[in-house]
């Protein structure tokens, strides 16, 4: 029988990286509903103890790929082996984050095994009555979102937004298997790409999606020295800098800043927006944020919509007064 939920691992130089902790949840969930188990694989690297946390946040089994002299870094490499592991294990779902890796890795395995693949949702669940997957995703610019099913193909297989779902809380208690797979020799063959040099992209330096405060602008900015205010106030609170998308393409902020439907998703404990409309591209981006408070002369600007905390008026006037506050322990 054809019955359990894989999570693809997320792994980064060799550590397998928190975003899998947060489709472990997601696969958990749906899981229970299904009745069935959670699989993780973890291709290309020495799991070590991550294995074992793997299954503290809610992986039943972990199945482990890692072979030597094998260029794990490349999608066919990798491809084969997550398909290998799903023609062995026969899941009913399959799941990845929706970063570089899954965005390349899952479309090859789903053209290969004839299924279908819904890209970048930000919800997952399943449908009580059909028990199939039920995959939503912001469709038409962001301004329906759509929910698609797969009824007839095998896997159903998505990728998720990274930061749209918190880890379960690590449970010590929890017991689960690791095995261990090789590769077939077939495939290990088959590759068609060549590793030649690992260089670190260094524009993806800032991690917005790691900060646990984000202090984002808009436009209202009103040019790149105004968005240095966001800066200043970023840095007094250690937080992360995000930015609307309009502000990226005035070259205000770099892309590795843009929050929303086209950029990053966050879920920080207090997300600052300041300037900011609230466009549906924008929220899609930052809404499961713990806290929201915004900044804006517009009293009925979209972002009040969301936001647990508003302050209507002048960012220029406001955010210099929070930072002198802030500054004297006021
Ligand atoms: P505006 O909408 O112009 O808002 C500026 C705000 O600043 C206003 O509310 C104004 O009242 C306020 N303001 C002005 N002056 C002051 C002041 N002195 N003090 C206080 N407040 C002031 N957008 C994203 O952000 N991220 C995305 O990933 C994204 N993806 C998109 C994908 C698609 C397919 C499309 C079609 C659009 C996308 N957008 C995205 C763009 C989105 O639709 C909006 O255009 C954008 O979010 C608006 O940015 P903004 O809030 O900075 O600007």
């Amino acid at each position: 029988m054809r019955m359990s939920v894989l999570v693809l691992a997320e792994q980064r130089s060799g550590l397998v990286h928190p975003t899998t902790y947060e489709l472990l949840a997601r696969a958990r969930g749906l899981a229970d509903k299904l009745g069935c188990d959670v699989g993780c694989v973890v291709i290309g690297c020495d799991p070590g103890d991550a294995a074992q946390e793997a299954i503290f946040r809610g992986a039943d089994v972990v199945y482990v790929v890692n072979e030597p002299g094998i260029a794990w870094q490349l999608p066919g490499p990798q491809s084969r082996a997550l398909q290998q592991v799903i023609e062995e294990i026969k899941p009913e779902v399959v799941v990845a984050a929706a970063t570089t890796t899954g965005r390349t890795v899952m479309p090859l395995v789903a053209a290969r095994l004839w299924t279908g693949l819904t890209a970048d949702c930000t919800e997952l669940d399943i449908d009580d009555k059909e028990k199939l997957l039920l995959q939503t995703r912001p469709a038409i610019g962001g301004n329906i979102m759509a929910t698609i099913k797969t009824p007839v193909c095998r896997p159903q297989m998505a990728t998720v937004r990274p930061k749209s779902e918190r880890p379960l809380p690590r449970d010590a208690s929890r017991h689960g298997k690791v095995v261990n797979l090789r590769m077939r020799a077939c495939d290990v063959d088959r590759g068609h790409e060549m590793l030649i040099e690992l260089v670190k992209d260094e524009t993806q330096e800032v991690n917005v999606q790691d900060a646990e405060i984000v202090v984002a602008g808009g436009k209202g900015v009103k040019n790149r020295d105004g968005f240095r205010l966001i800066e200043d106030l970023a840095e007094l609170l250690g937080a992360g800098v995000g930015a609307t998308r309009d502000v990226v393409d005035l070259g205000w902020a770099s892309y590795p800043h843009q929050i929303g439907l086209s950029g990053k998703t966050v879920s920080p404990r207090l997300y600052i927006a300041i300037g900011i409309s609230g466009a549906v591209q924008h929220l899609a981006g930052m809404q499961t944020a713990e806290t929201i408070v915004a900044i804006n002369k517009d009293k009925d600007a979209q972002i009040f919509k969301v936001a647990d905390f508003g302050i209507v008026g002048d960012l220029f006037e406001v955010v210099p007064d929070i930072m002198s506050r802030l500054r004297t322990g006021r």
